[in-house]
């Protein structure tokens, strides 16, 4: 780790669980970036030339490094306040499930393909796949491996070195696994951590060749900006406001136990999350009942409280995401909903704890209903049709992901017409986990995507290289004349002629289509 600037004092990372001091790490600021660019551009090209298969060997070292690691765990449920089934049945699994997936399909995203001219027949053009070079990950707090270093894994296979900026909140983590990183005899300037406040992240942005970022609409949009003024690609995963729709033909209680699950889950901060729910008038009374008897029950403790795995909720990682919580039940109260359990913090607990909140009889004008809570508060509220709840959950400058439970035909009716990158029937948040999709939000909820083989190709330039084939080379003596000097009247004639013949009488549509355009 480098030496922090004189100016930045440290970031202290405190418990959310218990407000002690977790441990302090440099602000390396802008300087801390520099040094790892100077670094990871030297170790790129390296990178690459190393191939796939050395790369996929680093990977699978890298995930059987962190599997093995007790503090890997320990870190994550201490500095972001969950529960540790969900860092492991969560963050673990799917940091695995990325580097299995990524492998393979890595293999496909990465091919070179030939490319035949159907004019020029005596050429042939190779498509190659080459890295950006260094590809920054700017990581939230929210989910320490999830959204930082496992969003390092498609970068790093397709060949490009990765600087990560994890969160001043929840940095410790993503440190552990750039040590494990470099414990495994991978190189170590192609996988690095850089510790810093926002302007860190702002120093990564004006030096990146891509750049991955995860967090708010508002940074998000700044971040896009940035990129495209430099004319490099960017990811965004930002804000979401998910609704979750119960049409009556679903099952209510299955219905009630995921809404429960999706909308507490790391106490209401996931950005895929269950935000918002809708559920049509002639069940709402029961579906309410069950809901409200779920989250009744739910048990609430700091993370390594006995026995492990014994409860369900843990801290709230980021003291804003309360004040939020706090505001969206305020507005909605005093708009006339009724609060069915929870609404207040926990006092006799140490650290950021808020209870389970579910308010019945939500509104459409509720800030629960338009803003992201991002906390452990969700809101319900009746509809009188399917109609009425597509049309109050296209409502929202989000559209990241959604939920129905019905019918199974009625739901994907239903799935059609959502404005929502994402949308899942008759479950919850599992498909995040289905790493073999392309994952993006719509409207302001984000660009491009991460996962499947789209997730992988999106970090690599395409070269086309044009050779001639050489079986064809004799042929190839007359096209040199079409396109050379001197010109030649005759030559011109000729041209004219064919070109009349290709395509005005359709022989060229005839003689074959580009792959994938091939009419009936
Ligand atoms: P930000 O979007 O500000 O932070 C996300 C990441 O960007 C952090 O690593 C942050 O660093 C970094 N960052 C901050 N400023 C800049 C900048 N100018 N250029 C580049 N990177 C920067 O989110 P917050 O942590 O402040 O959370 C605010 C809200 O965002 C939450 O209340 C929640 O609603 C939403 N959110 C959404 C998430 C999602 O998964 N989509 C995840 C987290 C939050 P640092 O933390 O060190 O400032």
């Amino acid at each position: 780790m480098t030496s922090p600037p004189d100016s930045a004092p440290p970031i202290r990372v405190v418990s959310p669980a218990t407000g002690e001091l977790l441990a302090e790490v440099p602000d390396e600021g802008a300087a801390g970036v520099v040094r790892a660019f100077a670094a990871a551009r030297v170790a790129a090209p390296l990178w690459e030339a190393a191939g796939l298969g050395r790369r996929a060997e680093a990977l699978r070292r890298w995930r059987d490094a962190v599997l093995d690691d007790p503090e890997v765990v320990r870190t994550l449920v201490a500095e972001s306040g969950k529960p540790r089934q969900e860092a492991e049945g969560v963050e673990l699994l799917y940091f695995c499930e990325v580097i299995r997936f990524s492998v393979r399909a890595a293999r496909v995203a990465l091919r070179e393909e030939t490319r035949s001219s159907l004019l020029f027949l005596v050429k042939k053009t190779r498509l190659v796949r080459r890295p950006l070079g260094v590809v920054g990950v700017i990581g939230p707090w929210n989910f320490p491996i999830l959204n930082n270093a496992a969003d390092a894994v498609a970068p790093l296979l397709s060949g490009n070195a990765v600087v990560l900026k994890p969160s001043e909140v929840t940095p410790l983590t993503s440190l552990r696994l750039a040590e494990l990183w470099r414990k495994v005899g991978n190189p170590a300037d192609v996988f690095q951590v850089v510790t810093g406040r926002g302007e860190a992240g702002a120093a990564l942005v004006e030096r990146v060749d891509g750049v991955m970022f995860t967090g708010s609409v508002a940074t998000g949009r700044n971040v896009a900006a940035r990129a495209a003024a430099r004319l490099v690609p960017c990811v965004t995963e930002l804000g979401g406001k998910s609704p979750f729709i119960v049409l009556a033909s679903a099952d209510l209680d299955r219905a009630a136990e995921a809404a429960a699950w999706s909308s507490f889950v790391h106490s209401g901060q996931a950005c895929i999350r269950t935000e918002r729910i809708y559920v049509e008038e002639p069940v709402a009374g029961r579906f309410e009942e069950l809901l409200a008897g779920r989250v009744r029950a739910l048990r609430q403790a700091p993370p390594e409280t006995p026995p492990p795995g014994g409860h369900d909720l843990g801290a709230v990682t980021f003291p804003r995401q309360i004040e939020v919580v706090e505001r969206h039940l305020a507005d909605a109260v005093g708009k006339g909903a009724r609060l069915a359990c929870g609404g207040k913090r926990r006092a006799d607990l140490a650290g950021l704890f808020f209870e389970p909140t579910l308010l019945l009889g939500a509104t459409q004008e509720m800030a629960a209903m338009r803003e992201e809570t991002f906390g452990p508060l969700v809101a319900v509220m009746r509809v009188a049709d399917a109609e009425e709840a597509v049309r109050l959950a296209n409502e929202s400058h989000l559209g990241l992901n959604a939920t129905v439970f019905g019918a199974p035909d009625e739901a994907m009716a239903v799935a059609r017409r959502l404005e929502s990158g994402q949308v899942i029937v008759n479950d919850v948040l599992v498909n995040y986990m289905v790493v073999e999709a392309p994952l993006g939000g719509w409207k302001e909820s984000g660009l491009g995507v991460r996962h499947g083989v789209e997730g992988i190709r999106q970090w690599t330039r395409t070269q086309a290289i044009t050779v001639r084939r050489p079986l064809l080379a004799p042929v190839e003596r007359l096209f040199a004349k079409l396109l050379a000097f001197p010109y030649d009247p005759r030559v011109l004639a000729a041209l004219r002629r064919s070109t009349r013949l290709l395509y005005r009488r359709g022989l060229r549509a005839k003689l074959g289509s580009p792959p994938g355009e091939r009419g009936p």
